[in-house]
């Protein structure tokens, strides 16, 4: 008989959601439910207090964690996880199965055991099924789980199988070791993503006499269509007088999901990871409090709610503290999400208990995932209305990415500044590689010429106007932008709230005059208006460029051999250095082949590295040295990357005439023979 003695209350009409009670050593349990997580004997950054407040009824530890630290003594001297917590409620203990499998460093699996190293002191640590029984006897929790080998949801099929086998024979070893315990024991159903494998392990563990079942090896790779089916092939296997856990799931919609497809028990870290980034779940969706939206909102993240954080707090005070990284944010924010979650499942409860669950079900599906910030859920916004909030001009539109405004090209799709913040990356590429403000600190007559190749929605030449506005710089600057279609600049402008740099009188004079000046901070800002190709040649040669343009895709004839040959001949009398984002082997290439010398730039968000290229005079002094100011040239080794590179070719050369290639070889930059032209 099992220990915990389920009964099933409920089951909706039209779907195989379900109402149930059960009863552990500490209290009685009503599913659905959900279990916060208390990995290292404590929810983290919440007061117990305010975990019992929210009617969390089991709390989840980890046993790998636990047994490393404290140690299992600590809780054989304290009574268990209850005495050394002083948590009044249920406990599940996971048996480290997935910790194993999912934490860094070595390990191995025999039939015996698994080994891996201690993340605490890198000592070897055996975890066995009777081990791990052990540990979790000692901490002493009212739900104990078998160790199982846990994969990636995405393995190849026979790796699959290996596994969920052993987790069959672990399984069965596992409750022999539980023995008389009072201490509830669940089996785990594996099989990554194989239906049938799923099927199999749901037969083979629900004939081992277990007091629940749980779905495992789930919400580790997989998309959220494969979870859910193989959670409704899983369930539909599962008896029903047994509760039934899907381990480690997940966002609000998941949990809505897999309750309409029968399952009763849930544990997840993200209503507490999620809240130390400052996103809150509500009964209107995803609310992320980085949005700059949130600033001045009075009222709370989610007025349907009665926590002690809704009852108290406006949503620009946590908006306040996530800016500032006050811990009292995260602790705010993931007091709410964890209320937030016992909530939801008390009300699906009540639905199934009522039998109106399926419309409930499908009026909540798109509502917990919708992921607007403020107000209305984004997807209740219809097109006339994108319109009227003027998100496009021309063939531009305006897409918001954590408070920041980015600028997309909706022909190609492509995204300005796509992975980065555009100040951040405008500072770190442009401003900073550029030594820009220490050029203008130089004693010298003639002003510093800087090109900004591709205007967009000027965040390169912001940054350079607010880098010359805070320098008390002795030389002038002329800031040249070249841009052929303005409609990007114009729509940004609309948006000063996601387009902060804009903030300034410069832009608007730029558009108005297609000049402006600031005499005090000797700058002069120029706009050129066409294509860079024609125009370069009426511009003051420049000492620095910036070249963000739109990428090949977009913009092809920026990129091409012979338009890089054009520019390093109109180049070539002076001494200019230029910066890219890009580090494709074939605009390198190009660049070489046009007679500049390349050096590697410094990366930038996920890019490893970018592009810098100076032209001869900016490379080599009158005695032949390098001018390198501790930058590296490209060398043998990219040579020999490029040489093997099936992207090798710059855009717009002919197949037939490799006369390109001999240059670059011949380079005299992988000659280290340095002339000054
Ligand atoms: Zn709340």
């Amino acid at each position: 008989m099992s220990r915990l003695k389920f009964q099933l209350e409920a089951t909706a009409s039209g779907s195989r959601a379900r109402a149930g009670r059960f009863t552990t050593l500490h209290n009685e349990v009503l599913t659905p439910t959900f279990m916060p997580v208390g990995t290292h004997a404590a929810v983290r950054a919440q007061r117990r207090e305010d975990v019992l407040a929210s009617g969390a009824a089991v709390l989840l530890a980890n046993t790998y964690h636990l047994m490393l630290r404290p140690g299992v003594e600590i809780f054989e001297k304290f009574g268990g996880i209850h005495g050394f917590m002083n948590w009044p409620r249920s406990v599940l203990t996971d048996s480290g199965g997935f910790q194993i499998f999912s934490l860094p460093g070595s390990r191995s699996v025999t039939e015996e055991c698994a080994e891996f190293k201690s993340y605490v002191d890198q000592t070897l640590v055996r975890l066995s099924p009777e081990s791990s029984i052990a540990a979790q006897r000692a901490i002493g929790s009212d739900i104990m789980m078998v160790l199982d080998q846990c994969v990636a949801s995405t393995v190849e099929r026979n790796v699959a199988e290996r596994a969920m086998e052993l987790t069959h024979r672990w399984a069965l070893r596992s409750l022999a070791a539980r023995g008389d315990s009072p201490q509830a024991l669940f089996g785990i159903v594996q099989g990554a993503s194989y239906a049938d494998l799923r099927a199999v392990s749901a037969r083979a563990i629900t004939d081992m006499p277990f007091d629940g079942y749980a779905i495992g090896g789930l919400a580790v790779g997989e998309g959220s269509g494969v979870r859910e089916d193989c959670t409704g092939i899983v369930t539909e296997l599962l008896p029903p007088d047994r509760p039934r856990y899907l381990m480690g799931v997940g966002t609000t919609r998941d949990l809505l999901e897999a309750v309409h497809r029968g399952v009763d028990m849930f544990d997840c870290i993200l209503p507490t990871a999620l809240a130390k980034q400052g996103v809150a779940f509500t009964s209107l969706g995803r609310r992320d409090l980085r949005r700059a939206a949130y600033r001045d909102k009075d009222g709370p993240i989610d007025p349907a709610c009665n926590c002690a954080t809704c009852k108290t707090h406006s949503m620009a005070y946590l908006f306040h503290l996530n800016k500032v990284q006050e811990p009292q944010g995260w602790q705010l924010l993931g007091l709410h999400n964890v209320h937030f979650y016992m909530q939801l499942m008390r009300t699906m409860r009540e639905h199934i208990l009522a039998d109106d669950w399926l419309p409930f079900y499908r009026s909540q599906r798109d509502l917990l995932d919708a992921r607007d910030s403020y107000g209305a859920p984004v997807r209740h916004v219809t097109k006339a209305q994108r319109q009227k909030l003027k998100l496009k001009l021309g063939r531009y539109e305006v897409i918001i990415r954590d408070g920041t405004g980015h600028i997309r090209e909706m022909t190609s799709g492509e995204v300005m500044h796509s992975v980065n913040d555009p100040a951040e990356e405008a500072r770190s590429l442009y401003i900073e590689q550029s030594r820009l403000v220490e050029h203008l600190t130089e004693p010298a007559a003639a002003p510093l010429v800087v090109w900004d190749v591709g205007l967009g929605a000027a965040s390169n030449a912001m940054a350079a106007i607010q880098a010359v506005e805070s320098t008390r710089g002795r030389r002038r600057l002329t800031l040249v932008s070249f841009e052929n279609d303005l409609d990007s600049l114009k729509l940004a402008l609309r948006h000063p709230a996601w387009f902060k740099h804009l903030r300034h009188a410069a832009p608007r004079g730029l558009l108005a005059e297609n000049r402006w000046s600031n005499a005090a901070a000797g700058v002069d800002w120029l706009l050129l208006r066409g294509d860079f190709n024609a125009t370069k040649f009426t511009a003051p040669l420049p000492d620095v460029i910036f070249f963000d343009p739109f990428s090949f895709k977009t913009d092809g004839a920026l990129w091409t051999l012979a338009a890089f040959r054009e520019l390093a001949d109109l180049l070539s009398v002076t001494a200019a250095e230029l910066f890219t984002y890009t580090y494709s082997t074939s605009v390198r290439a190009a660049l070489l082949a046009a007679g500049f010398y390349v050096a590697r730039g410094r990366g930038t968000g996920p890019k490893a590295e970018t592009t810098i290229v100076l032209t001869p005079r900016a490379a080599v002094d009158a005695d032949g040295r390098e001018l390198l100011h501790g930058r590296e040239l490209l060398g043998e080794e990219w040579l020999a990357k490029w040489q093997r590179s099936d992207a090798r070719a710059p855009l717009g050369t002919d197949a037939n005439d490799a006369s390109w290639q001999q240059v670059v070889r011949a380079h005299p930059q992988f000659q280290k023979r340095f002339v000054y032209p």
